[in-house]
Protein backbone atom coordinates (compact mmCIF):
# COMPACT_ATOMS: atom_id res chain seq x y z
CA UNK A 1 0.00 0.00 0.00
CA UNK A 2 1.43 3.84 -0.66
CA UNK A 3 2.54 5.43 2.11
CA UNK A 4 0.51 8.29 3.34
CA UNK A 5 1.93 11.48 1.95
CA UNK A 6 2.30 12.89 5.44
CA UNK A 7 3.94 9.79 6.82
CA UNK A 8 7.23 9.97 4.22
CA UNK A 9 10.45 11.53 4.34
CA UNK A 10 9.27 14.19 1.69
CA UNK A 11 7.13 15.96 4.11
CA UNK A 12 9.66 16.95 5.97
CA UNK A 13 12.09 19.39 4.82
CA UNK A 14 11.48 21.80 7.84
CA UNK A 15 12.03 21.78 11.13
CA UNK A 16 12.10 23.55 14.90
CA UNK A 17 16.03 22.45 15.02
CA UNK A 18 16.92 24.04 11.80
CA UNK A 19 15.33 26.78 12.58
CA UNK A 20 16.59 27.73 15.85
CA UNK A 21 20.18 26.20 14.98
CA UNK A 22 20.84 28.63 12.28
CA UNK A 23 19.53 31.46 14.09
CA UNK A 24 18.57 34.89 14.22
CA UNK A 25 20.55 36.01 11.31
CA UNK A 26 19.40 33.72 8.70
CA UNK A 27 15.71 34.11 9.74
CA UNK A 28 15.99 37.87 8.84
CA UNK A 29 17.58 36.49 6.02
CA UNK A 30 14.93 34.79 4.73
CA UNK A 31 12.24 37.03 5.60
CA UNK A 32 14.28 40.01 3.09
CA UNK A 33 14.92 36.98 0.40
CA UNK A 34 10.89 36.46 0.18
CA UNK A 35 10.07 39.67 0.73
CA UNK A 36 13.04 41.04 -2.44
CA UNK A 37 12.51 37.49 -3.76
CA UNK A 38 12.87 39.30 -7.62
CA UNK A 39 16.49 41.14 -6.09
CA UNK A 40 17.26 38.43 -4.43
CA UNK A 41 16.88 39.75 -0.22
CA UNK A 42 18.63 43.29 -1.79
CA UNK A 43 16.16 45.63 -0.01
CA UNK A 44 13.55 48.12 -2.51
CA UNK A 45 12.30 50.96 -1.14
CA UNK A 46 8.58 50.28 -0.80
CA UNK A 47 7.81 54.02 -1.72
CA UNK A 48 9.82 55.10 -4.55
CA UNK A 49 11.03 51.55 -5.78
CA UNK A 50 14.15 52.37 -5.64
CA UNK A 51 17.08 49.52 -5.25
CA UNK A 52 19.89 51.96 -3.79
CA UNK A 53 19.85 52.13 -0.27
CA UNK A 54 21.90 52.76 2.92
CA UNK A 55 22.14 49.76 5.46
CA UNK A 56 21.62 50.84 8.96
CA UNK A 57 22.70 47.09 9.95
CA UNK A 58 22.16 47.96 13.60
CA UNK A 59 18.71 48.39 13.52
CA UNK A 60 18.11 46.52 10.59
CA UNK A 61 16.48 49.27 8.96
CA UNK A 62 17.17 50.69 5.40
CA UNK A 63 17.42 53.93 4.05
CA UNK A 64 16.59 54.86 0.36
CA UNK A 65 18.77 56.96 -1.20
CA UNK A 66 16.61 58.33 -3.61
CA UNK A 67 13.48 59.39 -1.13
CA UNK A 68 15.04 59.01 1.91
CA UNK A 69 12.13 56.68 3.30
CA UNK A 70 13.73 54.41 5.85
CA UNK A 71 12.02 51.32 6.21
CA UNK A 72 12.54 47.31 7.31
CA UNK A 73 11.87 44.36 5.75
CA UNK A 74 8.55 44.39 7.24
CA UNK A 75 7.07 47.51 6.68
CA UNK A 76 3.72 47.50 4.96
CA UNK A 77 2.66 43.81 5.81
CA UNK A 78 1.03 41.86 8.25
CA UNK A 79 4.46 42.09 10.50
CA UNK A 80 5.11 45.66 10.41
CA UNK A 81 4.87 46.28 14.07
CA UNK A 82 6.69 42.75 15.17
CA UNK A 83 7.71 42.72 18.34
CA UNK A 84 9.35 39.03 17.98
CA UNK A 85 12.82 37.75 16.92
CA UNK A 86 12.47 36.69 13.41
CA UNK A 87 13.34 33.37 14.38
CA UNK A 88 10.60 32.75 16.67
CA UNK A 89 8.08 34.18 13.79
CA UNK A 90 9.64 31.43 11.76
CA UNK A 91 8.93 28.83 13.95
CA UNK A 92 5.56 29.70 14.47
CA UNK A 93 5.36 29.76 10.63
CA UNK A 94 6.57 26.37 11.03
CA UNK A 95 4.22 24.75 13.72
CA UNK A 96 1.26 26.71 12.21
CA UNK A 97 2.09 24.59 9.22
CA UNK A 98 2.55 21.63 10.37
CA UNK A 99 -0.95 21.33 12.28
CA UNK A 100 -3.02 19.83 9.40
CA UNK A 101 -6.18 20.42 11.76
CA UNK A 102 -4.91 23.92 12.76
CA UNK A 103 -3.16 24.85 16.10
CA UNK A 104 -4.38 26.03 19.42
CA UNK A 105 -3.58 29.37 20.61
CA UNK A 106 -2.77 27.93 23.90
CA UNK A 107 -0.59 25.19 22.61
CA UNK A 108 1.26 28.20 20.47
CA UNK A 109 1.51 30.68 23.22
CA UNK A 110 3.15 27.62 25.45
CA UNK A 111 5.53 26.65 22.67
CA UNK A 112 7.26 30.08 21.87
CA UNK A 113 6.78 31.10 25.35
CA UNK A 114 4.49 34.08 24.73
CA UNK A 115 0.97 35.56 25.82
CA UNK A 116 -1.98 33.97 25.43
CA UNK A 117 -3.06 37.20 23.43
CA UNK A 118 0.54 37.66 21.01
CA UNK A 119 -0.20 33.94 19.81
CA UNK A 120 -3.87 35.10 19.03
CA UNK A 121 -3.09 37.81 16.94
CA UNK A 122 -0.41 36.20 15.35
CA UNK A 123 -2.17 33.23 14.35
CA UNK A 124 -4.53 35.52 12.68
CA UNK A 125 -2.38 37.66 10.93
CA UNK A 126 -1.04 34.70 9.52
CA UNK A 127 -4.56 33.16 8.50
CA UNK A 128 -4.81 36.90 6.73
CA UNK A 129 -1.57 36.08 5.03
CA UNK A 130 -3.57 32.63 3.50
CA UNK A 131 -6.35 34.17 2.64
CA UNK A 132 -4.48 36.11 -0.21
CA UNK A 133 -4.15 32.58 -1.64
CA UNK A 134 -7.65 31.46 -0.86
CA UNK A 135 -9.85 34.49 -1.80
CA UNK A 136 -8.03 35.54 -4.90
CA UNK A 137 -11.37 36.98 -6.73
CA UNK A 138 -10.75 34.49 -9.76
CA UNK A 139 -13.88 32.29 -11.02
CA UNK A 140 -13.61 29.02 -10.02
CA UNK A 141 -13.52 26.39 -13.33
CA UNK A 142 -13.74 22.93 -14.50
CA UNK A 143 -15.97 20.63 -11.90
CA UNK A 144 -16.94 22.55 -8.62
CA UNK A 145 -18.59 20.93 -6.01
CA UNK A 146 -20.88 22.63 -3.64
CA UNK A 147 -22.25 22.49 0.20
CA UNK A 148 -22.85 24.08 3.35
CA UNK A 149 -21.90 23.47 6.81
CA UNK A 150 -23.01 25.74 10.20
CA UNK A 151 -21.03 25.93 13.03
CA UNK A 152 -21.36 27.84 16.76
CA UNK A 153 -24.54 28.83 18.29
CA UNK A 154 -24.55 25.39 20.62
CA UNK A 155 -26.73 25.25 23.20
CA UNK A 156 -25.70 22.98 25.90
CA UNK A 157 -29.00 20.91 27.02
CA UNK A 158 -30.12 21.60 30.30
CA UNK A 159 -29.22 18.53 32.79
CA UNK A 160 -33.03 17.46 33.84
CA UNK A 161 -35.28 16.44 30.68
CA UNK A 162 -37.80 18.62 32.76
CA UNK A 163 -35.57 21.93 32.03
CA UNK A 164 -34.44 21.32 28.18
CA UNK A 165 -35.95 23.58 25.73
CA UNK A 166 -36.59 22.49 22.17
CA UNK A 167 -33.34 23.99 20.32
CA UNK A 168 -34.75 23.14 16.98
CA UNK A 169 -36.85 26.99 17.48
CA UNK A 170 -35.47 30.15 16.49
CA UNK A 171 -36.54 31.52 19.74
CA UNK A 172 -34.33 29.12 21.98
CA UNK A 173 -31.30 29.99 19.63
CA UNK A 174 -28.39 31.88 20.23
CA UNK A 175 -27.81 33.97 16.78
CA UNK A 176 -24.35 32.96 16.92
CA UNK A 177 -24.90 30.09 14.36
CA UNK A 178 -23.51 30.53 10.88
CA UNK A 179 -22.82 28.57 7.79
CA UNK A 180 -19.44 27.86 6.05
CA UNK A 181 -20.38 27.94 2.13
CA UNK A 182 -17.74 26.30 0.29
CA UNK A 183 -17.15 25.76 -3.47
CA UNK A 184 -14.20 23.76 -4.29
CA UNK A 185 -12.41 22.86 -7.68
CA UNK A 186 -12.00 18.73 -7.99
CA UNK A 187 -8.73 19.42 -9.49
CA UNK A 188 -7.71 22.68 -7.47
CA UNK A 189 -8.88 25.41 -5.03
CA UNK A 190 -11.66 25.60 -2.44
CA UNK A 191 -13.22 28.82 -1.83
CA UNK A 192 -15.98 29.19 1.03
CA UNK A 193 -17.58 32.46 2.32
CA UNK A 194 -19.35 33.09 5.55
CA UNK A 195 -22.87 33.07 5.94
CA UNK A 196 -26.51 33.10 7.74
CA UNK A 197 -28.33 30.40 5.75
CA UNK A 198 -26.74 27.46 2.96
CA UNK A 199 -29.83 28.90 0.50
CA UNK A 200 -26.91 31.67 -0.16
CA UNK A 201 -25.10 29.73 -1.68
CA UNK A 202 -26.67 29.65 -5.05
CA UNK A 203 -26.14 33.56 -5.26
CA UNK A 204 -22.64 33.12 -4.15
CA UNK A 205 -21.77 30.26 -7.21
CA UNK A 206 -23.54 32.99 -9.77
CA UNK A 207 -20.57 35.38 -8.28
CA UNK A 208 -17.81 33.22 -8.16
CA UNK A 209 -18.36 29.88 -10.91
CA UNK A 210 -17.29 29.84 -14.39
CA UNK A 211 -20.86 29.31 -16.46
CA UNK A 212 -18.35 26.74 -18.24
CA UNK A 213 -18.44 24.61 -15.44
CA UNK A 214 -19.73 21.50 -14.14
CA UNK A 215 -21.49 21.52 -10.65
CA UNK A 216 -21.89 18.91 -8.14
CA UNK A 217 -24.03 19.42 -5.12
CA UNK A 218 -26.14 17.12 -2.80
CA UNK A 219 -30.48 16.70 -2.62
CA UNK A 220 -31.01 19.84 -0.49
CA UNK A 221 -33.93 21.88 -2.41
CA UNK A 222 -32.00 25.19 -2.46
CA UNK A 223 -29.79 23.61 -4.91
CA UNK A 224 -32.41 23.22 -6.91
CA UNK A 225 -31.85 26.68 -8.62
CA UNK A 226 -28.23 25.68 -9.85
CA UNK A 227 -29.90 23.81 -12.55
CA UNK A 228 -30.79 27.08 -14.43
CA UNK A 229 -27.52 28.30 -14.80
CA UNK A 230 -25.05 24.97 -14.58
CA UNK A 231 -25.01 21.42 -15.83
CA UNK A 232 -25.45 20.04 -12.09
CA UNK A 233 -24.88 16.59 -10.77
CA UNK A 234 -27.04 15.68 -7.85
CA UNK A 235 -26.14 13.76 -4.74
CA UNK A 236 -28.67 12.24 -2.67
CA UNK A 237 -27.10 10.96 0.33
CA UNK A 238 -29.92 9.67 1.99
CA UNK A 239 -29.22 6.75 -0.14
CA UNK A 240 -25.64 6.73 -1.69
CA UNK A 241 -22.43 8.74 -1.00
CA UNK A 242 -20.67 8.34 -4.44
CA UNK A 243 -22.93 7.00 -7.66
CA UNK A 244 -20.59 6.69 -11.00
CA UNK A 245 -18.64 9.77 -10.44
CA UNK A 246 -21.48 11.76 -9.23
CA UNK A 247 -20.40 12.87 -5.41
CA UNK A 248 -19.36 16.05 -2.84
CA UNK A 249 -16.47 14.10 -1.49
CA UNK A 250 -13.80 16.70 -1.97
CA UNK A 251 -16.02 19.57 -0.45
CA UNK A 252 -16.99 17.79 2.33
CA UNK A 253 -13.22 16.51 2.89
CA UNK A 254 -12.65 20.48 2.98
CA UNK A 255 -15.42 20.50 5.71
CA UNK A 256 -14.32 18.10 7.64
CA UNK A 257 -11.36 19.32 8.36
CA UNK A 258 -12.47 22.38 9.38
CA UNK A 259 -14.81 20.39 11.69
CA UNK A 260 -11.85 18.69 13.16
CA UNK A 261 -10.00 22.39 13.26
CA UNK A 262 -12.76 23.70 15.11
CA UNK A 263 -13.96 21.16 17.30
CA UNK A 264 -10.73 19.76 18.35
CA UNK A 265 -8.49 22.99 18.62
CA UNK A 266 -10.44 25.48 18.66
CA UNK A 267 -13.78 24.11 20.56
CA UNK A 268 -15.64 27.52 20.25
CA UNK A 269 -15.53 29.57 17.50
CA UNK A 270 -17.09 33.07 17.61
CA UNK A 271 -18.91 34.10 13.96
CA UNK A 272 -16.46 36.90 13.95
CA UNK A 273 -13.70 34.84 13.61
CA UNK A 274 -14.89 32.10 11.70
CA UNK A 275 -14.15 33.31 8.30
CA UNK A 276 -10.76 33.23 9.50
CA UNK A 277 -10.94 29.42 10.10
CA UNK A 278 -12.16 28.90 6.99
CA UNK A 279 -9.65 30.32 4.85
CA UNK A 280 -7.20 28.74 7.01
CA UNK A 281 -8.71 24.86 6.22
CA UNK A 282 -9.02 25.73 2.36
CA UNK A 283 -5.49 27.04 2.39
CA UNK A 284 -4.50 23.96 3.95
CA UNK A 285 -6.71 21.47 1.55
CA UNK A 286 -4.95 23.12 -1.17
CA UNK A 287 -2.20 22.75 -0.10
CA UNK A 288 -2.26 19.68 1.13
CA UNK A 289 0.44 18.08 -1.45
CA UNK A 290 3.61 20.06 -0.43
CA UNK A 291 6.08 19.18 1.73
CA UNK A 292 6.49 21.76 5.09
CA UNK A 293 9.20 23.44 4.54
CA UNK A 294 7.72 24.40 0.95
CA UNK A 295 4.57 25.26 2.85
CA UNK A 296 6.28 27.27 5.40
CA UNK A 297 8.10 29.42 2.35
CA UNK A 298 4.44 30.05 0.81
CA UNK A 299 3.65 31.42 4.11
CA UNK A 300 6.22 33.97 4.56
CA UNK A 301 5.90 35.01 1.10
CA UNK A 302 2.11 35.19 1.32
CA UNK A 303 2.71 37.27 4.60
CA UNK A 304 5.32 39.34 3.17
CA UNK A 305 2.75 40.66 0.42
CA UNK A 306 -0.34 40.94 2.72
CA UNK A 307 -0.94 44.49 3.51
CA UNK A 308 -0.82 45.86 7.24
CA UNK A 309 -4.18 44.35 8.70
CA UNK A 310 -6.79 46.53 9.48
CA UNK A 311 -8.38 43.81 11.94
CA UNK A 312 -5.25 43.29 13.88
CA UNK A 313 -3.28 46.74 13.44
CA UNK A 314 -3.48 48.28 16.70
CA UNK A 315 -5.23 45.29 18.51
CA UNK A 316 -2.84 45.12 21.70
CA UNK A 317 -3.50 49.07 22.35
CA UNK A 318 -7.01 48.69 22.14
CA UNK A 319 -7.30 45.57 23.85
CA UNK A 320 -5.51 46.16 26.70
ZN1 LIG B 1 12.56 55.66 -1.97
Amino acid sequence: MAQHFLLSAASRTLSLRQIYKAGEDAAYQTFCEMRWSETNGEAVCPRCSNHETYKITTRRKFKCKACAHQFSVTSGTIFASRKMDFVDLLAAICIIVNGAKGVSMIQLSRDLDCQYKTAFVLAHKLREAMAQEVQTGEVLQGHVEIDGAYFGGHIRPENAKADRKDRRLKAHQTGKRRVVIAMRERTGRTLPVVGMSEAEGVALANENVCRMATMSADEASHWDELHMGWSVDRVNHSEIYSDHGKHTNMVESYFSRLRRMVTGQHHHVSPQYLYQYANHAAWLEDNRRFDNGELAHRLVSNAMDAPVSRNWKGYWQRAA
